[in-house]
């Protein structure tokens, strides 16, 4: 379904709208309503509107350009923080869903990395660093752990078996 256009006496009720949100984290405002296909809305006089367009369109003092829609650049859905609304094409939020899939595949094909390394532990993995970091050969640490040199560079570069620290979360 596509939203309409937001004129009219749905503008008037944007202070309504954005006093009933509450604050989230990184200074979003979130709305506690409706969701539409992710999308803040609303339904006035029969029409459903996009809260994040109204906002925006009211940032910007304009209507928004033609296939363009709003979107946040937090990637929070339920968002209508005005510093946090963009302009952007079709094209450029595809694309931008497109890298939130890459990031995803990426963590799924790290933890499926650990996860073969099965023949390993914290404490084996631990010692296998530091002897890396010590400056033995990684094919000499793989063959002494019965592991392959691919792994033992994994391990090294942090890519598997990667410490969890208050930093690297
Ligand atoms: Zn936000």
């Amino acid at each position: 379904m596509r939203f309409q256009p937001t004129r009219g006496p749905v503008v008037d009720r944007l202070p309504v709208y954005l006093s009933r949100c509450a604050e989230g984290d990184g200074g979003c405002l979130l709305w506690p309503g409706v969701l539409d296909h992710g999308v803040p809305a609303v339904t006035l006089h029969g029409r459903r509107v996009s809260l994040r367009r109204l906002v925006l369109e009211a940032k910007l003092g304009r209507t928004l350009r033609p296939h363009c829609v709003a979107g946040v650049s937090c990637g929070v859905g339920a968002c209508l923080e005005r510093e946090h609304l963009r302009e952007l094409t079709r094209a450029q939020l595809g694309r931008r869903a497109v890298t939130a899939l890459r990031a995803d595949h990426r963590m799924r094909i790290a933890a499926a990395k650990q996860a073969a390394s099965t023949k390993l532990d914290w404490p084996r993995a631990r010692e296998i660093r530091a002897r890396t970091c010590a400056g033995e050969s990684h094919q000499a640490v793989a063959d002494a752990h019965g592991i392959s040199r691919k792994m033992v560079w994994l391990i090294a570069a942090g890519r598997a078996w990667r410490e969890v620290t208050p930093w690297s979360i």
